[in-house]
């Protein structure tokens, strides 16, 4: 390669290195810092977060990437050369469009509105937190401005967690998961009531859980090595490398950890899986939320949900809370986390209702997007959404509209991810299969290497180097498509209800 892609190269990899530091940093605020240490992170984090993005949006960026035009026209598409040329063009000019004072404005009022909101929901007052949902939005509606006229304004959004994705895609996934997934919810609802889990309250100490936890890890692939897992409120996966990954956990006495662990397990076994020779290049991360939620919901649900997976480990979990399951066989256990009911809160809702969940905000971001929707009467289209889709009261705010942090946060757009990576974990599954047909004995055995090993190579260590759009066509030799997922969930309530 020429001296222009060489030099473009070394460029961007100080900023994936910075990247790298940010996150580290954010990782050890939610883990190890000593509350004290607060202000003086913020303002080393608003710093470093500013250097990234001035180096990632110089006049050197931009000229560089203008230079190696005529080096770029000799590459293979798929060499790791012109895909990191693509992603940071795409990257260079993305964050161009938007001016540093609209950037700054957006993050001081992520700043205000979480505390707001925390108040607000501490009362269930949604007055606390109206101003700044008003804010919110009204800044969500300048930051599109600042790009092309899309075909839906969400777009804008949306592409900034899951690129190239279209408003009107996700819109078509949701219309099957309605169509499909509501009348399964009225179906199972008499049945629901037969399936005890009031075991899966507890109490689980932490130390048995976290032992527990670290035998299915560690069968999984988590290696001290290149692994962490630690303690916090909020679980999140974070990585300062390819062979350095930070997942987190919380054990609570009244829930099993090993849900929640399993799925950061999925987001961090993706980051590690990427290809070697992509470390310090702008490619060499997952490809979006919604293909990395894929990952981590495939772990939770589709392995750690299933009936082979507490054939083998439901023996050692009983061995770890010999009190509380004394009563509780592996099939019994089974169906109690498997359990389909519409419920208040999102995270807590099962595989299927869970979906219902997301559509409800996908479609009222939409209306408070294009002003259809007043931020005042959001509660009431909220509660009135819940009662249609998943025929449940809201009893207040706090348990309503108020129990997400994404707004928030700024996080508009975000939601749909979950949903597609549902959509996505389906999809991936069904094509790992057709190379793994024995699946269910090895996950009956714990041997989770073919599985580990299917994902490297046809997912994990393509990192970001294609479009999620690319990406998805080359794993699954196919588009978005719902139907592994609702053939998934409908065969998953026939098998626990006898439908
Ligand atoms: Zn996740």
């Amino acid at each position: 390669m020429g001296t222009v892609y060489e030099e473009l190269r070394a460029r961007l990899a100080e900023i994936a290195d910075l990247s790298r530091v940010l996150e580290l940093l954010f990782w050890d605020q939610r883990t190890m810092m000593p509350a004290g240490a607060a202000p003086a992170r913020a303002d080393q984090l608003a710093t470093l977060n500013r250097i990234t993005y001035e180096r990632l949006t110089s006049e050197e960026i931009g000229r560089l990437l203008e230079e190696v035009r005529d080096e770029e026209e000799s590459l293979d598409y798929d060499s790791l050369e012109a895909s990191q040329i693509r992603v940071a063009r795409r990257d260079y000019e993305k964050a161009r469009r938007v001016p540093p004072e609209l950037r700054s404005e957006i993050v001081r009022t992520a700043v205000l509105a979480l505390p707001a909101w925390e108040q607000a929901r501490r009362s269930s007052d949604f007055s606390i937190f109206l101003p700044h949902l008003e804010q919110t939005f009204a800044l969500r509606r300048e930051y599109v401005a600042c790009f092309d006229k899309p075909d839906e304004d969400y777009d804008v959004l949306l592409d900034d967690y899951e690129p190239g994705m279209k408003t009107a895609e996700v819109r078509a996934v949701f219309d099957v998961l309605k169509r499909e997934l509501g009348p399964l919810i009225a179906e199972v609802a008499e049945y629901a009531a037969a399936i005890d889990a009031s075991f899966l309250a507890g109490p689980f100490p932490a130390e048995a859980q976290k032992a527990f936890e670290l035998e299915v890890l560690d069968a999984f692939g988590f290696t001290a090595e290149s692994w962490r897992i630690d303690d916090t409120v909020h679980p999140f996966a974070s990585s300062g490398g390819i062979r350095d990954i930070r997942l987190t956990t919380r054990h609570l006495h009244h829930e099993l950890s090993v849900f929640a662990s399993m799925h950061e397990f999925g987001h961090g076994l993706y980051e590690h899986g990427v290809a070697p020779e992509l470390e310090r290049t702008l490619v060499g991360r997952g490809v979006s939320l919604g293909i990395h939620e894929s990952q981590s919901r495939m772990w939770e649900n589709l392995v750690g949900r299933s009936r082979p997976f507490w054939r083998h480990f439901f023996p050692s979990l009983r061995r770890a809370f010999p009190d509380q399951l004394a009563k509780v066989d592996a099939e019994s256990f089974y169906r109690a986390v498997n359990k389909i009911e519409p419920s208040l809160i999102r995270i807590e809702a099962d595989e299927v209702t869970y979906n219902m969940h997301i559509a409800l905000r996908f479609e009222l971001e939409q209306q408070l997007l294009d002003e259809t929707l007043a931020p005042a009467d959001v509660p009431e289209a909220w509660n009135a959404k819940m009662a249609e889709y998943l025929g449940i009261e809201v009893p207040d705010v706090a348990d309503g509209v108020l129990q997400d942090m994404h707004w928030a946060g700024g996080y508009v757009g975000y939601f749909p991810t979950y949903t597609l990576g549902n959509v996505v974990s389906a999809q991936i599954w069904e094509r790992m299969q057709a190379d793994v047909p024995d699946i269910d004995e090895r996950i009956e055995r714990a041997d989770f290497s073919a599985l580990r090993d299917w994902l490297r190579e046809h997912l994990h260590a393509l990192g970001r180097k294609f479009t999620p759009r690319e990406t998805l066509e080359r794993v699954v030799g196919g588009p978005l498509d719902p139907g592994p997922h609702v053939a998934y969930l409908k065969a998953k309530a026939a098998d626990l209800y006898g439908l």
